[in-house]
């Protein structure tokens, strides 16, 4: 595989990066370090097989070129995280909408196979017990930025799709439900690194609301592999796949599992959601997959647990463990 990965230098994307060097594939990781970082892929600097191009995927000439000497693209750049979409709406939504139609028009015009990360935000506030891909969306009112990644994201999905009908390439959507890992900074929001960084420096814990709402946090490490095989699997060909973890917790216990793991003496402390996000934010109350497409397209079966995802990344943030994917270590 010759792959591009957009966003490679960010979170998720990294470990792609990783991954796909690990299997022996062509990287090039295209990023404009807006919310991603140079450090994220120093595991890899002078590797013969991998690149990094710094550009944004609105330079359409940029991805263009890139795509064009390549067979495959992950698009993962985006605008991510609650406080980059609250306080940057414009530029997230160009990101999200004309960055996305960018990448997958380059592809299609180049015959690359290509999958797009779409998210569990899609589903709005939609908090069924185990959202399968066919549920509705439920969204807020247009005019509030919040749900802007969410229509965004819905958009470039259909956009994807289209493309992927009408070109017949390989083509795949997956939505990932709060994956989190080593390398995920909190900086723009983001509740597991930033509860770490907290309880590391002793600080108070800023549970948002009253700490009832619940997620289901998934590992980056199982779900960068999924991705892959998604891609390569042809009944996963143009349809969205949910992704994540099974392991249903709700932020306050979140908050004590934290301190426990961590050690630390801090406090938990509530911050109304008007504080932390601006007046009108509305929260999703509950959101949990049903990852039963996934396991029976391509035997997805989550193998992290919650406190070894939270200890995966408290090891990362105290320096204890190489920031790497296991593929690379062996
Ligand atoms: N949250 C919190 N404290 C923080 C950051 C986030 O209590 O410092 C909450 C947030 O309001 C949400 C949950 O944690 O209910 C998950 O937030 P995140 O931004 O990680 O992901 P989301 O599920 O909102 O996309």
């Amino acid at each position: 595989m010759k792959a591009v990965v957009t966003g490679g230098a960010g979170f998720i994307g990294s470990h792609l990066c990783d991954h796909l060097i690990g299997q022996g594939h062509e990287v090039v990781a295209l990023d404009d370090l807006s919310t991603g970082s140079e450090s994220n892929l120093e595991q890899l600097g002078g590797h013969p097989r991998f690149e990094l191009v710094k550009g944004s995927v609105l330079d359409k000439a940029l991805v263009d070129d890139v795509v064009a000497a390549h067979d495959t693209v992950f698009h993962m750049a985006a605008a991510v995280g609650v406080h980059t979409i609250v306080d940057k709406p414009l530029e997230s939504l160009r990101t999200n909408l004309h960055g996305t139609e960018n990448v997958v028009e380059a592809a299609v015009r180049h015959g690359a196979g290509y999958l797009i990360a779409s998210t569990s935000e899609i589903y709005g506030k939609n908090d069924t017990d185990g959202l399968t891909e066919d549920a509705d969306r439920i969204l807020g009112s247009p005019l509030k930025s919040r749900w802007s990644y969410a229509a965004a994201k819905g958009l470039d999905e259909l956009v994807a799709y289209i493309h992927g009908g009408d070109s017949g390439l390989p083509c795949a959507i997956t939505r990932f439900f709060n994956i989190v890992g080593p390398r995920q900074t909190g900086r723009y929001g983001m509740v597991v690194p930033r509860f770490v960084d907290q309880a590391l420096a002793g600080e108070p814990i800023t549970v948002y609301g009253e700490g009832t709402q619940r997620r289901c946090f998934g590992s980056v490490f199982d779900v960068v592999p999924a991705m892959v095989r998604l891609l390569e699997c042809p009944p996963a060909r143009n349809r969205a796949v949910n992704l994540g973890g099974l392991e249903e917790v709700s932020i306050g216990e979140l908050a004590q599992r934290v301190i426990e793991l961590t050690g630390s003496t801090g406090d938990v402390v509530h911050v109304p959601y008007e504080e932390a996000y601006g007046e009108g934010y509305e929260d999703m109350r509950r959101r949990m997959p049903d990852t039963t497409l996934a396991a029976d397209l391509i035997g997805y079966e989550p193998q992290w647990r919650l406190d070894d995802i939270i200890a995966s990344i408290i090891g990362d943030k105290r320096a204890d463990t190489p920031p790497q994917h296991p593929a690379l270590a062996s």
